[in-house]
C-alpha cells in the first residue's frame, strides 16, 4: 500500500523567510507544489534568481514544482512619511494628496501612488487603509487633494494599501509596471502568471494577449479581489477567460467586507468545475503562524473547509514569505489536507455535474476514465498528455484515484502542479503512430518502477491515437499490471 498522496496542492509565497536555497529545499520537502513569486518586491534579476533556486531545489529532490509569478497590479498605496509613520486619531482631518511627492508625508497629509484616485472618489466615499485596519471618509475633493475625516484610527506607516469600500475604482488591472513584469515572467519561463484586480473576462483576455505576444503559454490566474469581479456575470467571464482563479481574500475582504467573503469563496468553488477552472484559496490561511509554531483551530478549520469544498490549492502568503515558521506552516497545511481528504465525502454538487455535456472528445474520455475508476478497484490513472488538458478534465471530477499526467513537456509538468489530485510524471512520450502497444508496456514498467502500483493491480491509461500526432486524447485502456 503506497502512502496517501495529498490531493490538495500547496502554494507558498517566497520572501526573506523562505528564499534561500536551504530553506527552499526544506519547504519543497515539506510539500510545496507551487511557489509564488511576488512581483511587488524585487528586480527582474531577483525574480530570475529565485526561479533558478526553486528549480535547482526541485531537481535535487526529484520533484516538479510550479512557479507562479504574481503581478502587483493597481494596488493603490500611500507614500512614505518623513518620520516613517503618523498616528491617526478618530475625528481628525487628513489629506491624501495626489500632488505631493511620495516621500514627504506629515501628520496632516501623505502622497498617493495612484493620482487618479482623486477622480474616483466623491464626498461620502469610504476609504480603507492597511487592509481595513484604518478607515476614513471623504469630506471633499479639492484639486488633487482628497480631504478626509478619520473614522477608525491607528498607526499609518509607509506605503500602506488603500481600498475603496464597495469597489468602483477605475484603475486598469494592468499597470505599466505589470506590462514590464509580464515580459520578465515570460523570459523566466514561469508556469503561471497571476493578474491582480481584474474586473472581468476582458482584463484577463488582454493580459493573456500580452503573455502570448512574448511567446509564452503560461497559465493565466485571475485574482478575484475586486467588488466588480464577484458579480455573477463577471465571475463567469473571468473563469472562462482564465486557467485558474484565486480567492484573494485579503483585498476582497476589504472591498466587499469580511463577512461577505465566505459565501463568495463557496460560490466560486461551486461554479469553477463547470468552467474546468482550478481554484486557489488564499490569504491568512495560517496567519497566526507568522508568529507561532502551530496554527489556531480556526485556521485548521478554514483550510479543511476549503478542501471539503473541493479547492485545488491552498496558499501561504506572509506565513511563508516573512513569517517565523514557514516550514511548519507548510507542514500544518499538509497534515490538515491529508486528514480532511481521508474523511471527505464529496457532495456531488461540487463535482463537475455529469449533466454538463463534455465539450470535446478528450473531455469525454476523461469523464469515462473517472467513471471506470469509481467502479473498478483501479490504483492509478495515467494520462498521456501534451497539454495537460485531459488530466485537468479528470481532476474536475472528484475521484479519489490518483491521476498522473504523463508527459515529456516541461511546461505541462509545471502546469499540472496546481491541479487537485494530479501528479506530474516525466516520461518520454515521443511515440510513432502505431506505438500504443509500446507505450502500454512503458507505462506498466514505470508504474512498477515508481511503486505507484504493484503486480496484478489495475491501472487506466488514456492517450491519443495515432500516437505522436498532435490532437487530443481519444482512447482509454484498462490494464492489469504484469
Ligand atoms: P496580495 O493578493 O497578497 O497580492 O494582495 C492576495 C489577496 O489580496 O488576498
Ligand atoms: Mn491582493
Amino acid at each position: 500500500m503506497t502512502e496517501h498522496i495529498r490531493r490538495t496542492k500547496i502554494v507558498a509565497t517566497l520572501g526573506p523567510s523562505s528564499e534561500s536555497p536551504e530553506m527552499l529545499e526544506k519547504m519543497i520537502a515539506a510539500g510545496v507544489n507551487v511557489v509564488r513569486l511576488n512581483f511587488s518586491h524585487g528586480t527582474p534579476e531577483d525574480h530570475q534568481l529565485r526561479a533558478d533556486n526553486v528549480r535547482a531545489a526541485a531537481k535535487k529532490l526529484g520533484v516538479v514544482v510550479g512557479v507562479l509569478a504574481d503581478m502587483q497590479g493597481p494596488k493603490i498605496r500611500c507614500g512614505k512619511f518623513k518620520t516613517g509613520k503618523t498616528i491617526l486619531k478618530v475625528g481628525q482631518k487628513f489629506i491624501l494628496d495626489g500632488a505631493m511627492s511620495l516621500d514627504e508625508g506629515t501628520d496632516e497629509r501623505v502622497g498617493l501612488t495612484y493620482k487618479e484616485l482623486v477622480t474616483d472618489v466623491e464626498p461620502g466615499a469610504r476609504l480603507l487603509l492597511n487592509d481595513g485596519l484604518l478607515v476614513m471618509d471623504v469630506d471633499k475633493v479639492v484639486g488633487q487633494e482628497i480631504h478626509c475625516t478619520v473614522v477608525v484610527g491607528g498607526v499609518l506607516s509607509n506605503n500602506k494599501g488603500i481600498n475603496r469600500a464597495g469597489g468602483g475604482l477605475s484603475a486598469d488591472a494592468l499597470t505599466e509596471k505589470d506590462k514590464e513584469d509580464i515580459k520578465t515572467a515570460c523570459a523566466i519561463g514561469v508556469d503561471y502568471i497571476a493578474i491582480s484586480f481584474p474586473r472581468d473576462g476582458k482584463d484577463m483576455e488582454y493580459a493573456r494577449s500580452l503573455v502570448e505576444a512574448e511567446g509564452s503559454n503560461a497559465g493565466m490566474v485571475a485574482k478575484v479581489e475586486r467588488a466588480e469581479a464577484v458579480l455573477d456575470a463577471n465571475l463567469k467571464a473571468i473563469m472562462e477567460a482564465s486557467d485558474a482563479v484565486m480567492v484573494a481574500r485579503g483585498d476582497l475582504g476589504v472591498e466587499i467586507g469580511d463577512a461577505a467573503v465566505p459565501p463568495v469563496q463557496k460560490k466560486m468553488l461551486r461554479m469553477a468545475p463547470k468552467y474546468n477552472c482550478p481554484v486557489i484559496v488564499a490569504t491568512q490561511m495560517m496567519e497566526s503562524m507568522c508568529e507561532n509554531p502551530i496554527p489556531t483551530r480556526a485556521e485548521v478549520n478554514d483550510c479543511a473547509n476549503a478542501v471539503l469544498d473541493g479547492t485545488d490549492a491552498v496558499m501561504l502568503s506572509g506565513e511563508s514569505a516573512a513569517g517565523r515558521y514557514p516550514v511548519e506552516a507548510v507542514e500544518a497545511m499538509h497534515r490538515t489536507c491529508i486528514e480532511t481528504e481521508k474523511q471527505r465525502v464529496m457532495p456531488s454538487s461540487q463535482t463537475r455535474d455529469p449533466r454538463f455535456p463534455p465539450h470535446s472528445v478528450d473531455e469525454c474520455i476523461a469523464r469515462q476514465a473517472m467513471e471506470v475508476a469509481r467502479e473498478m478497484p483501479v490504483k492509478a490513472i495515467a494520462s498521456f498528455t501534451r497539454s495537460g488538458n485531459t488530466a485537468l478534465y479528470m481532476s474536475r471530477h472528484l475521484g479519489d484515484v490518483p491521476i498522473y499526467a504523463v508527459t515529456s513537456e516541461d511546461s505541462t509538468l509545471g502546469r499540472v502542479t496546481l491541479f487537485r489530485n494530479v501528479t506530474p510524471l516525466r516520461m518520454d512520450i515521443d511515440y510513432g503512430p502505431t506505438d500504443a502497444p509500446k507505450a502500454t508496456l512503458d507505462i506498466q514498467a514505470k508504474m512498477l518502477e515508481e511503486k505507484i502500483a504493484g503486480k496484478d493491480d489495475l491501472i487506466i491509461m488514456t492517450f491519443g491515437t495515432p500516437m505522436g500526432e498532435s490532437g487530443g486524447t481519444n482512447a482509454m485502456k484498462i490494464i492489469s499490471l504484469k
